[in-house]
């Protein structure tokens, strides 16, 4: 009778054990899904296992034309953007901002994992493709100074980086900047947000954007507001055109008769 041999009991089967061991210390984000750290025996562009790639809520359904969010009717545009200036072109985003994609953003922006904006990339570069978005360069939402200090680095920079690699656009850095401290939005409805994102930011240096068609790069958009008023003073610098795209969008809420349907969330633009 045979002996049965275990896996990983011949020498060549041992050395390719220790082999993925060592590659998995090096290189620990390529091996594992992202989220529930299953080894992934197919490495995927998103970094995640086919079951949580399956959990995430793309935005591939009914959403609205200009800010991209998923609404709960067959509306063209959400109220928001109906009855709003909205500066961008228009935004875009992969998928809905719950679930298995708060837990990557969340590991992005408050665990220090800073090798998500890799997959995050892939994912947000293969939208603007399906979405054939028409831009020329790349410029991150900035964060106020005193925000990036605290957390030493902008997430929204290093999704911006990562993508204008791959899709091989200019990076402008240090061109848009946060002059205005506004970061407590958490609980507004859109109305408040707007007025309180107001002046937020400014442009630095006119002639970098100047006929340029910029692609408008965070991590979440909630209400807009915040990616508006930046796509504003992109225009009002002679910016061509501003297109925004995020990892994650919240999803439309129906107006209800005490607000504008855009309230209580919680802040994600910081
Ligand atoms: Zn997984
Ligand atoms: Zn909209």
């Amino acid at each position: 009778m045979k002996k049965f041999v275990p896996y990983g009991d011949k020498p060549a089967e041992k050395a390719v054990v220790l082999l993925i061991r060592i590659a998995k210390t090096l290189f620990v984000d390529d091996c594992n899904c992202l989220i529930c750290g299953r080894e992934l025996i197919e490495k995927h562009r998103s970094g995640l296992c086919p079951e949580c790639l399956k959990n995430l809520s793309l935005n591939n359904g009914e959403i609205c034309r200009k800010c991209g969010r998923v609404l709960e009717n067959e509306a063209d545009y959400c109220n928001t953007c109906q009855n709003n200036d909205r500066h961008f072109n228009a935004a875009r985003s992969v998928c809905v901002y719950e679930g298995e994609a708060v837990k990557l953003v969340q590991g992005l922006k408050f665990g220090n994992k800073r090798y998500y904006a890799k997959y995050l990339a892939n994912l947000m570069a293969d939208k603007y493709l399906d979405e054939e978005m028409d831009c020329d360069c790349v410029i991150a939402v900035p964060l106020s100074s005193k925000r990036r200090k605290l957390r030493g680095y902008n997430q929204a920079d290093l999704l911006a980086r990562e993508l204008s690699s791959s899709l091989r656009l200019d990076y402008i850095d240090k061109v848009l900047v946060k002059v205005k401290d506004n970061e407590m939005q958490a609980k507004l409805g859109h109305a408040q947000r707007e007025e309180n994102v107001k002046g937020a930011y400014k442009v630095e240096d006119r002639d970098a954007v100047k006929g340029r068609k910029v692609l408008l790069v965070d991590d979440v958009m909630t209400t807009g507001a915040t990616a508006s008023e930046a796509a504003r003073v992109l225009l009002k610098a002679k910016a061509q055109s501003v297109s925004v795209l995020t990892f994650a969008s919240t999803r439309y809420k129906v107006p209800s008769e005490t607000g504008d349907g855009e309230e209580n969330y919680e802040e994600q633009m910081v």
